[in-house]
């Protein structure tokens, strides 16, 4: 039997991935590898949206591998590369600008949020565009399935729609992918704003878990959590979002359910289990951030890990593109 394909991509736009970044997704890919075709890149064509001085967006790209592989993703189990190292992904983005409503882009929540923070004038043309590359990247490895945070969903709906207008009009050419976004540990939000997502790319890293950060400076951070004036330890996002949060953390991590750890918080205060919270996070984090120190230590290493994934990922994706090209009439 094939095994299933999985695709997936995380943006070097930091320096650290944060906690939410780990649990929503990148775990996830771990999971992956051993029963499923898996392709994962580091989508940094996609971190050109956000101005990056080029030294920074390369040390970024480097300490974004390093994480992906210190999390567990293994290169001999899957395809591990770089974005832009497989041009295919571009020629096919074209394609899908070219299918999609300006009307439907228009409506991705994650351009109107992004934008509305810089301002029109300030947002380039590449973050509304942005959800076709997307399309492109998934449609490009036949995925079946694409592992990714609850934030990401609506750009896998319109993937889909995408892949689905494409092949009734031009025949069938692509796999419909479904996402894959786990109930629970898939939206991991902002300590400090805990109606928020927690970003790579927010302002202030107060209330971002950071996984390259000192063990210290992330119990301080989830020590310091904003939570409501009551005392009791209870789930409810509409009027505890921050200790719901907080639930959510140590359940993601500690495997325990939400209702288990309301029980063994019971008559204690919020105090005594943010203390607990924080231990749970720290002990979990500290190898991962070990492991990726170990390996941005060897640079050429690390390079020569991507540059042997690209033509793996190079071979499938030119496949998919030259049928899309001749699908459509295009001369071959
Ligand atoms: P940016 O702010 O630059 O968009 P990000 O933190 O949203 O960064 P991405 O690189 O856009 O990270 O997304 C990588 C993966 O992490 C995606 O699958 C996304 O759904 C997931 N993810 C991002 N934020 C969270 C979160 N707060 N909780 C759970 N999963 C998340
Ligand atoms: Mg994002």
């Amino acid at each position: 039997m094939t095994r299933k394909r999985v695709l997936s991509g995380i943006q070097p736009t930091s320096e650290s991935f944060h906690l939410g970044n780990c649990l929503g997704a990148v775990r996830h890919w771990v999971e992956f590898q051993d029963d499923h075709d898996a392709f994962y890149c580091i989508a940094d064509l996609h971190a050109l949206t956000v101005e990056t001085d080029p030294a920074i967006l390369y040390k970024r790209t480097l300490r974004s591998a390093a994480q992906v592989l210190a999390i567990g993703v293994d290169p001999s189990k899957c395809t591990f590369f770089l974005q832009s190292q497989v041009a295919q992904h571009n020629q096919l983005a074209w394609v899908m600008e070219c299918l999609a409503g300006f009307g439907e882009a228009s409506r991705m929540t994650q351009f109107k949020d992004k934008s509305s923070k810089s301002g029109t004038e300030r947002t380039v043309v590449g973050l509304f565009t942005y959800p076709m590359l997307q399309a492109a990247d998934i449609l490009l490895y036949q995925a079946d399935r694409v592992p990714i945070g609850e934030d990401q969903r609506q750009h896998i709906e319109l993937t889909r729609d995408l892949a689905g207008r494409f092949n009734s009009r031009f025949g069938k050419t692509f796999q419909l992918p479904e996402p894959y976004i786990l109930k629970g540990d898939a939206k991991i939000n902002d300590l400090q704003n805990p109606s928020a997502k927690m970003s790579k790319s927010t302002s202030s890293t107060q209330g971002v878990i950071e996984i390259m950060d000192a063990p210290e400076v992330n119990a301080k951070k989830i020590k310091s959590a904003v939570t409501d004036t009551g005392r009791e330890v209870r789930f409810d996002e509409k009027e505890k979002p921050g200790i719901s949060n907080l639930l959510t953390i140590h359940s993601a991590i500690s495997g325990l359910s939400i209702s288990e750890i309301e029980q063994e918080f019971e008559g204690k205060g919020y105090g005594d289990f943010k203390t607990a919270v924080a231990e749970v996070a720290v002990e979990f984090l500290r190898p991962i951030r070990q492991r990726a120190l170990d390996l941005l230590d060897d640079e050429p290493g690390l390079l020569t890990i991507l540059h042997d994934g690209a033509p793996k990922a190079r071979v499938v994706a030119e496949k998919t593109l030259d049928d899309t090209y001749r699908n459509m009439g295009l001369v071959r």
